[in-house]
């Protein structure tokens, strides 16, 4: 007998990945959380049905959330995680010295824990002293903050469940308080391919770009994610992620990544037409 996990990619698609073993399911406050066991890709997670991490494929995704706004302005010293619960994200931050503090904030207590227990390999650093976790929303959480961080990473769900608060006006014009005046907003900003995600896309780019002056979209190829096709957004009050990008300085620090170069870096906001047209359109 054979045991397939397969994700509705749109009504007329399917993505199947074979799993030797169902590791883990269970019924949080907010969400399914299922851990599964695969030859291909290793142990990996999915929310509510929906693939989040990969052993195999989480660098991609991880580094490129990053480094991309860790390069443009290396002196970032206080970073805000909305989401993550897996903790890649705080496993890339917690690699650069100069990062003094980083509040990660994951509405679901549970995805940590299980994390903690099946994906060491993106959990390792939750203990890092410079980490604080808090059990909250992220929307609520930005509510209250000012002028306090260098960096805001959106590691989030898609923009249903608990995940939607994080794709609204008002959480965006919060993120921009709560930054300082040279501060930087990156998030997962869903797919271009199909067009729920595609829409859903539209939206975010949209209501970033009430609020930043510097309002700009990257892309990376994730194989477990809809389509393979991902994007990113950074937002920034002053800097360019292009015109500060400070090569030298990055490489330097002598990181060694998987995906993440500084070559990446420059060609990943190089954007295929109809992504620019649906940008462009985003009205
Ligand atoms: N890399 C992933 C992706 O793009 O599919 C995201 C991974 S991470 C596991 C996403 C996390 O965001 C989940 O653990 C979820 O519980 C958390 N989350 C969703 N909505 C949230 C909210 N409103 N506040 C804080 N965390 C939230």
């Amino acid at each position: 007998m054979e045991l397939w996990y397969t994700e509705q990619h749109t009504g007329n698609v399917r993505f199947s990945i074979r799993v030797d073993e169902h590791l883990f399911t269970g019924q949080s406050e907010f969400q399914r959380i299922d851990v599964f066991k695969a030859k291909e890709f290793g142990t990996f997670l999915t929310l509510d049905g929906l693939m989040m991490v990969t052993e195999k494929d989480e660098f991609i995704y991880h580094d490129m959330i990053v480094h991309v706004p860790m390069a443009t302005n290396p002196s970032v010293k206080n970073v805000l995680v909305i989401g993550a619960g897996d903790g890649g994200t705080v496993r890339e931050l917690t690699r650069y010295a100069t990062v003094e503090k980083i509040d990660m904030v994951e509405i679901d207590k549970m995805v940590v824990e299980v994390c903690r227990k099946y994906l060491p390999q993106t959990a390792c650093k939750l203990d890092d002293p410079r980490v604080r976790i808090y059990y909250e929303d992220g929307l609520k959480f930005v509510r209250s903050k000012e002028n306090t961080y260098d960096l805001i990473i959106v590691d989030s769900t898609d923009p249903f469940g608990p995940g939607e608060g994080l794709f609204t006006r008002e959480f965006y014009g919060n993120c921009y308080k709560a930054l300082k005046e040279d501060g930087i907003l990156v998030n997962q900003h869903e797919s271009p391919y199909y067009e729920s995600y595609a829409q859903a896309m539209q939206r975010a780019h949209k209501r970033i770009k009430e609020f930043f002056p510097i309002c700009k979209v990257y892309q990376a190829h994730i194989p477990t994610y809809p389509s393979g096709h991902w994007l990113f957004g950074f937002a920034s009050k002053k800097y360019d992620p292009l015109r500060d990008l400070d090569e030298q300085a990055w490489n330097e620090l002598d990181l060694r990544t998987k995906y993440y170069n500084t070559d990446i870096h420059k060609g990943s906001f190089a954007l295929p037409n109809y992504v620019r047209a649906l940008l462009e359109g985003a009205l």
